[in-house]
């Protein structure tokens, strides 16, 4: 039996890449090298919209919400949901900026262990046999058995040559993806991973000092982010803020404080959304307090956020509009 052969797709400008079978049009644009605009990866931001203007493809989400029913009537597809079933021709703007500083690959992980960290929030240890190339602050597709589609996961330590990705993963209630994570998953299984992806990677070369703005599990990719500025040579404080929901949920402080530099220029901060009657420490949304603690200085900043729409929407709003902080120094994902 002979394997089929890789599908082409050419840009208006006549660039083409191939599309192995099985493959999204979006992962194998960026395996390719080319910078095909994108966020999320899992149909929720719209940023990957392409107009098919000729051949065929397989909508592997229908529903998906990153496309509006304006977008739907013009024909607009989303890249990271679509096979091509033939050749195509597409058009979509591309630019350098999404060129991935790593092209993404698919391998296998082996699970080694696991820690939680709070009620809902757990840590996954796996290990490659190959190095594990990321840039702190990026994600990776996990393949999850009987899924129909792979869930997006941020890295929580930093690249190394030992094939280790570690994962901070939030168990949804009634979610399919997380709850086979938590409970379907044992040490010595494995899970196809696909990866990297992501653009809200670290920027070593900045001079400018950090601030962190985690939400719940938007853990993961800021403490990569933290361990990386912590082991760069070029220092940095670190103001690292976390929005928790209830004091059950606040983490995150015990990784910090292994860090090099802690507390003397990494500083960790807190507010809890929902308190009860024992908590002490500060109440309220965490752009809240960021915003209360820096106000005016914000620009001087770099930044680096992740975690539910709202609050990341929440955040971009009060640093772009409100402080005027200049676009390249603002990297965010939003947790679809
Ligand atoms: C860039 C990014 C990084 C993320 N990083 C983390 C992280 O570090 N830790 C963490 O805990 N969570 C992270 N998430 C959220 C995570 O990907 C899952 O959305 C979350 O775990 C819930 O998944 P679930 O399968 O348990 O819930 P479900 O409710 O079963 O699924 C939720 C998600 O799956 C996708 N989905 C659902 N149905 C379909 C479908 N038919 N076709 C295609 N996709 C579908 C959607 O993205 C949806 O939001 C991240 C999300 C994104 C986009």
């Amino acid at each position: 039996m002979h394997a089929r052969p890789p599908t082409i797709v050419r840009l208006e400008d006549d660039r083409e890449f191939a599309v192995d079978a099985g493959d999204t049009l979006l992962s194998a644009a960026l395996r390719a090298g080319v910078g095909f605009p994108h966020e999320c990866c899992a149909g929720g931001c719209g940023a990957c919209r392409f107009e098919l203007l000729d051949g065929s493809v397989q909508d592997l989400w229908p529903d998906a919400p990153g496309l509006s029913a304006r977008d739907r009537a013009r024909g607009r597809k989303l890249a990271c949901q679509s096979r091509p079933l033939e050749g195509c021709k597409v058009k979509v703007r591309t630019a350098a900026e999404y060129v991935p500083p790593v092209r993404p690959a698919r391998r296998r992980l082996t699970l080694e262990g696991t820690t939680d960290l709070t009620g809902d929030l757990r840590e996954f240890r796996f290990r490659a046999s190959d190095p594990a190339h990321f840039r702190a602050g990026q994600f990776a597709l996990l393949s999850l058995e009987g899924i129909d589609r792979p869930r997006a996961y941020s890295m929580s330590n930093l690249p190394n040559d030992d094939g280790s990705w570690q994962f901070i993963i939030r168990r949804v209630p009634g979610g399919r993806g997380s709850t086979f994570l938590f409970d379907g998953l044992r040490p010595g299984d494995s899970v196809n991973v696909d990866g990297p992806y992501g653009g809200a990677w670290f920027r070593e070369e900045s001079q400018r000092d950090i601030i962190c703005i985690a939400g719940g599990s938007g853990l993961a990719p800021a403490l990569s982010i933290a361990r990386a500025a912590s082991a760069s040579g070029n220092v940095r404080r670190i103001h690292f803020f976390y929005g928790a929901r209830t004091p059950a949920d606040v983490c995150g402080e015990a990784q910090l404080a292994q860090l090099e530099g802690y507390p003397d220029r990494i500083a960790y901060r807190v507010a809890v959304s929902e308190p009860d009657a024992e908590w002490r420490g500060t109440t309220g949304f965490i752009h809240e307090l960021v915003e209360a603690e820096f106000g005016s200085r914000l620009a001087e900043f770099d930044f680096y956020f992740a975690g539910p729409p709202p609050m990341v929407t929440a955040v971009q709003e009060m640093l772009a509009v409100r402080h005027l902080v200049p676009h390249g120094q603002i990297h965010f994902d939003r947790f679809f």
